[in-house]
């Protein structure tokens, strides 16, 4: 465009303004009130030129390791973050060299730029602790809880449910449920391992998977528990032992009377997928053999070639995505409504801190209807909540936790002093040169890149977009 359709344009935009201005005059006020009311948003921090500076990390030693993230900005906000239980920090901290420099606010391109580094398993901890620390950072920039920035708060408490040591006398177990009972929780998980029948001839066969007897034996410890926590009341189960697709339908379809809200993870072989969980036909088969729901999901990353497939193909009658795998809250939440779209359940896997904890509160606060529970993992763990600060205490009451409202992004900080009498080795938040270069893959866009030049020279340069 040359210097003269510049001015044309320009001047040509400025009789429009004024005849609109002209036409319009009472919506030029409306707008002008809008525009002082927006006075009162909170810009503690100043968006436009907010800069992520670094990301370092701890590990605390719990029931299963909590990897912590924090990312820095120029402008002392910062957010928290949590890779998956049971993983390490490292594959969140690979991701620092891609986000030091960019702006925080924009979370939707900072994750598009981080996704070719995310994985089902742990290999999604990385990409889901920065989405959450990036929320946190928001949050606290526009002055609004996490939850504001994904959706409207739908529940503004989340059910938790809990799972609870097995054992191999069902009357003992049931005593352990009722414990869980007295702590006020009304949804309920026990773990089936088929190996508790080892000992009982003729329980399983030569895979160590229950027979017609050891399946009765199973029923057993379900009717034992339900005889402590109601017919009524919710109850899943867990941990069967190396399933095939067979082997589920039998557990599956012994389960029926005791009407499980779930049965979790039915299927251990893979049988061709690279993990049983993505066994979309493998699921299907299973979930069209019985009324007992079927679910699966702890270790899935992502919407497409995660979730997706078991939900287009209405393979399983509940997910259970864990937010510390699945993508953070804004992945989740994605999750979540495509399964509210197919008539699918959602719970929460979590087993890691108050840091995914509240992440997962704040995601599921915005789910719809089809929301059953979030588990915790840590009911057996007193300095769980002692972690985190800025939060009510306790946390869980009466089986559930209440949704923040008052403080922006996650709501909490960390309590220094409790994390560094737990940590998995020495060091809290130190500085981490060693991240600062790309050290997986060297390709990102923008160059300079070592290659010949248009006229056949070396150069480590820029010679084309
Ligand atoms: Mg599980």
């Amino acid at each position: 465009m040359n210097r003269r359709q510049k001015t044309w344009l320009t001047r040509r935009s400025m009789f429009r303004s004024a005849a609109a201005a002209a036409m319009f005059g009472p919506l030029f006020k409306a707008t002008e009130g809008s525009a002082s009311a927006q006075q009162t948003v909170n810009r503690r921090s100043a968006p436009s030129t907010l800069k992520v500076t670094d990301m370092r990390a701890c590990r605390v030693a719990a029931n299963y390791d909590y990897p912590l993230i924090k990312i820095y900005t120029n402008q002392d906000v910062y957010g928290l973050g949590e890779v998956r239980d049971a993983g390490v920090e490292g594959i969140a901290l690979i991701l620092k060299a891609m986000l030091v420099g960019k702006d925080p606010l924009n979370i939707e391109g900072n994750l598009r730029t981080v996704r070719q580094f995310a994985g089902h398993g742990r290999m999604g901890g990385g990409y889901s602790a920065v989405d959450m620390a990036l929320h946190d950072i928001a949050g606290k920039v526009y002055g609004v809880p996490a939850y504001r920035l994904i959706g409207n708060k739908n529940h503004d408490r989340i059910r938790i449910y809990a799972d609870t040591t097995s054992h191999k006398d069902p009357k003992v177990y049931a005593e352990r449920m009722r414990k869980r009972k007295e702590m006020g929780l009304t949804f309920f998980k026990m773990d089936l391992e088929s190996s508790m029948l080892a000992d009982r001839p003729g329980a399983l066969n030569e895979r160590g998977v229950c027979t017609e007897k050891g399946l009765g034996y199973l029923c057993e410890y379900i009717a034992a528990i339900r005889d402590v926590i109601g017919p009524g009341a919710p109850l899943a189960a867990d941990h069967f032992g190396r399933l095939t697709v067979n082997d589920s339908i039998r557990y599956a379809r012994a389960f029926e009377p005791y009407q499980l809200s779930w049965a979790e993870d039915l299927l251990q072989v893979a049988e061709g997928h690279q993990y049983p969980y993505l066994n979309w036909q493998a699921y299907k088969t299973i979930s069209d053999a019985t009324v007992t729901p079927v679910l699966t999901g702890e270790d899935i990353f992502g919407l497409q070639d995660g979730f997706q497939p078991l939900m287009d193909h209405r393979a399983v009658d509940a997910i259970h995505p864990d937010i510390e795998t699945s993508g953070g809250l804004l992945e989740t939440k994605r999750i979540a409504d495509y399964a509210e779209m197919c008539g699918i359940q959602v719970a929460m896997h979590h087993a890691g801190s108050p840091i995914g904890g509240f992440a997962g509160y704040h995601c599921a606060a915005t789910f719809g209807n089809n929301f059953l529970a979030m588990e915790n993992h840590a009911l057996d763990m007193p300095w769980w909540q002692d972690l985190v600060t800025g939060v009510p205490k306790p946390i869980i009451e009466k089986g559930y936790v209440k949704v923040p409202d008052d403080r922006p992004g996650l709501g909490l900080e960390l309590n220094d002093a409790v994390i560094k009498e737990h940590l998995r080795r020495p060091g809290y938040f130190e500085p981490t040169p060693m991240f600062d270069d790309l050290i997986v893959s060297g390709f990102h866009p923008g160059g300079a890149w070592p290659h010949y030049d248009e006229e056949g020279k070396w150069c480590n340069c820029v010679t084309y977009q």
